[in-house]
């Protein structure tokens, strides 16, 4: 690919401002700048959230993404544009922020945050607070998200397990289960934490009998995709006190429509997709999209290349 400008379009603003990433990939030999939907043609590469369908005229789009479920993979391929997307780079802000729904859980934190809007001081029951150590993580999805989480929950003290295709072992997971087994992988954990891409395989992965597998006592945890999950059984397994609560970070729709109970359960917490924001992400991004300029120049193989 030769390129001569590297377009970084406006969509990448809900993440970070795209002039920071074009600033930061400024000394690259051939021109980057801020592109709008109307110059899209401008440019022979493109950095982006969003997709649109006048990227299939570039050579190469990057997603500043790691789940590329909205790109049409099979128009990319008839089209020859190279698509590329930014996995591995979310494992420590996602680790942390599962960490900080987990402690919040534990430590109750998220009623004291719900109470102070309220001006009231109230203590919880006896029997409601607990700690990390001893209890069990499952965490379906064991690559750059679930290594992430793996790693620091398991400085908390936490026991960690993992479900993937294959039953291969995972530095860092105690054992891991294949998803042929996932109900006997989620039976016993006190938590469940989903971070698989969404595909084929995966859509509604986790729906009623997976929620009526998971014991009454456990928390549920969604940081990988709305659809992964059947959200009415969700709903309808935390209405029924089937389960313990969630913690949830992507949903069917987004943003969460208004009307969703969701919005108003106790002992859920919902976040708007933001689980991996950190003031570094730009940076994080650019260092991927340089060692592929780099890679282009050299004839590798790319860097998370997916079509
Ligand atoms: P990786 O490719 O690093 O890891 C994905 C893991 O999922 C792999 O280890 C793979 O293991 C496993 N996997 C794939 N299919 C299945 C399946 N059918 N059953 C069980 N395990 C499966 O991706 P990332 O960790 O970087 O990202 C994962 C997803 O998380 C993204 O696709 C994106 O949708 C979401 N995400 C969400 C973010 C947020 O803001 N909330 C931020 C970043 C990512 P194996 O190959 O062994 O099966």
């Amino acid at each position: 690919i030769d390129l001569d400008r590297l377009g970084i379009h406006d969509s990448v603003d809900a993440v970070f401002p795209p002039a920071e990433l074009a600033d930061f990939l400024a000394d690259l030999p051939f021109d980057v700048g801020v592109v709008g939907d109307d110059d899209i043609e401008s440019c022979d590469a493109i950095v982006t959230l969003e997709h649109r369908d006048a990227f299939l005229d570039l050579d190469w789009v990057h997603s500043i993404q790691a789940g590329v479920d909205r790109f049409p993979f099979d128009e990319f391929d008839e089209r020859g544009v190279v698509l590329t997307n930014s996995t591995g780079i979310h494992d420590r802000t996602i680790g942390e922020t599962v960490a900080g729904y987990l402690l919040a859980f534990a430590r109750r934190l998220h009623d004291h945050v719900a109470d102070q809007g309220d001006r009231r001081w109230e203590r919880p029951a006896w029997n409601e607070a607990f700690t990390l150590p001893g209890t069990t993580a499952c965490v379906v999805g064991t690559g750059t998200l679930g290594g992430g989480v793996a790693d620091v929950l398991g400085a908390l003290g936490v026991r960690i397990t993992g479900v993937r295709r294959s039953a291969e072992p995972v530095p860092g997971f105690e054992e891991i289960y294949a998803t042929d087994d996932l109900h006997e992988a989620i039976a016993d954990a006190d938590f469940v934490i989903v971070t698989v891409p969404l595909t084929e395989d995966t859509y509604h992965l986790f729906g009623a009998e997976e929620f009526a597998t998971m014991r009454e006592d456990a928390y549920f945890v969604n940081v990988a995709r709305g659809s992964v999950v059947d959200e009415p059984a969700l709903i309808d397994a935390l209405e029924d006190d089937a389960l313990a609560g969630a913690a949830l970070d992507v949903f069917e729709t987004e943003p969460l429509p208004e009307d969703s109970p969701l919005w108003g359960m106790d002992e859920v917490i919902v976040t708007p997709h933001c689980a991996a924001y950190t003031r570094d992400y730009f940076r994080d991004v650019g260092d991927i999209v340089r060692e592929n300029v780099d890679r282009f120049d050299s004839g590798d193989e790319l860097r998370n290349r997916v079509v």
